[in-house]
């Protein structure tokens, strides 16, 4: 996710003027190499640093062709309902778990009960559970409001690893007020990402029953499941989500039945509006749908051509796009915009944010990470991302080397979200950018393809970016300088 006002958060954190505005930079004569970057932003340039070298030789460990999804990752079929109050939402999950590990319950985060999300009336229940090997099934709070954050399945004898369990969870979604947040309703729109109960599983770890904290950011680790959605929604609604989607059912009784399928997806994203829709396609072949409501800011093929040029740009340092398909809808300007896999919920019409949004698709949506562990992971690398192909972002790091504070924390670690986001988000990026200046561009960008690539549609940790760093000690000592790596990362 993205605030768009992120770079004034960050300054807020830490009282620095160059942050929010670079100009002032270009004049005080600094000359670091986030300061380089934006006098070259100023000049009119189109990227941030060197041009990517494709060329560059790769690693003996770098794989000939992008990892595939793990065959056994779970299946996951979701349906919804947006009942006619536009603010309800009914529905039912059926997951087929085959784990790697014994599991003797099944564990699901339930993202809407979230102590930011509840304070403006969002809440997910859970009502019946069915499968044939439940046992029991209950809440934990975990930080979360009631009735509580996780919900635990209980399983009637352990699951060995290799074994496979179905599930189904029925449950009731409350949408609360409209807010820069990942559920809603505010007037011809309604949508929810995150609001089904979240299988919380790391594959070779366990589950993930981390915390929820008062922050606004992102605290889940979930697997890449092959997802199916079907979404029952008021017939005026024009329905934009997570995964490649049919045409809608004939209208009936005053509805359309909308259904997709994404074969590896982390978790799913529903918007339905007075949507007015625009496709575009990339040259490979991606199908990009925009989607504005009346009185936009933007049109919907502006909306979809700025979505497909911030495709083009990431593809050249990070290789092809993750999805077959990305719908982004254009929500009233709550101020960001919250990646879900190849669906974005963008709050605001700033390209930015949007360009952020879409380098999330490769890091959490492909290379996923535990968001709670290691937040920068995913935050710290789309920032970094959205700096090499936009100066203005870049300019916008300037100094954010000389934060306090370690990038490599948890969520747990910080105590506001100007720390968090100055650090994760503005440190974090800046120190790969100054790795990548220490190791060289092309070198550095043949690592990092390398890191997407290797660890793609897995739960990527520390320990993998520090791998494909092995033979770049000057960005390891970059990284470990900001702490985002540091010993327990090297690879044994
Ligand atoms: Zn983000």
């Amino acid at each position: 996710m993205r605030p768009r006002r992120r770079a004034a958060v960050a300054r807020a954190a830490v009282a620095f003027v160059a942050v929010a505005f670079p100009g002032v930079l270009l004049l005080s004569g600094c000359t670091s190499f986030a300061d380089t970057l934006a006098a070259e932003g100023s000049a009119g340039s189109t990227r941030a640093g060197t041009s990517p070298s494709p060329e560059a030789a790769p690693k003996a460990t770098c794989p000939a062709e992008r990892a595939a999804p793990d065959p056994d990752r779970p299946i996951v079929d979701l349906t919804f309902r947006l009942e006619d109050d536009r603010r309800t939402v009914t529905g039912s999950e059926t997951v087929t778990f085959t784990p790697d590990l014994p599991v003797d319950e099944l564990v699901f985060r339930l993202t809407p009960n979230g102590p930011d999300s509840a304070d403006t009336g969002n809440h997910l229940q859970v009502g019946a559970v069915r499968g044939s090997d439940v046992a029991d099934s209950r809440y934990e709070a975990a930080g979360g409001a009631a009735p509580g954050g996780l919900y635990l399945v209980e399983l009637d004898e352990e699951l060995a690893p290799g074994q496979s369990t179905s599930v189904t969870l029925d449950f009731t979604l409350d949408l609360g007020q409209a807010s820069f947040d990942r559920f809603g309703t505010d007037e011809g729109v309604s949508w929810w990402a995150s609001g089904a109960p979240l299988l919380a599983w790391e594959p070779g770890v366990g589950w993930a029953e981390d915390p929820f904290v008062a922050l606004s950011g992102e605290t889940a680790t979930s697997p890449a499941a092959d997802t199916t959605v079907e979404v029952s929604a008021p017939e005026a609604l024009t329905v934009l989500m997570t995964g490649e989607q049919a045409e809608p059912s004939a209208p009936r009784d005053g509805r359309r039945t909308w259904t997709s399928t994404e074969p590896a997806a982390r978790d799913v994203s529903v918007a339905a509006g007075m949507f007015t829709t625009e496709e575009r396609a990339t040259p490979d072949g991606v199908r990009v749908t925009g989607g504005v409501l009346p009185g936009a800011s933007i049109e919907a093929g502006r909306l979809a051509d700025q979505t497909v040029a911030a495709i083009a740009d990431l593809e050249t340092y990070l290789g092809p796009f993750p999805y077959r398909t990305l719908t982004v809808p254009l929500l009233p300007d709550y101020g960001g915009g919250i990646e879900y896999p190849s669906s974005i919920l963008l709050a605001t019409p700033n390209r930015s944010v949007l360009v952020h949004e879409v380098a999330h698709m490769w890091f959490y949506g492909m290379v996923g990470n535990s968001q709670f562990r290691d937040p920068w992971l995913d935050e710290a690398f789309a920032t970094y991302a959205e700096a090499l192909v936009d100066p203005g972002s870049a300019a916008g790091l300037t100094r954010a080397l000389d934060l306090d504070g370690d990038v490599g924390a948890a969520m747990d670690d910080f105590v506001d979200e100007r720390r968090y986001f100055g650090v994760v988000y503005g440190k974090g990026a800046a120190a790969l950018l100054a790795a990548r200046q220490a190791a060289g561009a092309a070198e550095f960008d043949a690592a990092i393809r390398c890191y997407v690539d290797a660890s793609a549609w897995t739960i990527a940790t520390p320990t993998d970016v520090r791998t494909v760093l092995d033979d770049l000690r000057d960005a390891v000592r970059v990284l470990n300088r900001a702490h985002a790596l540091g010993k327990d990362d090297v690879p044994r």
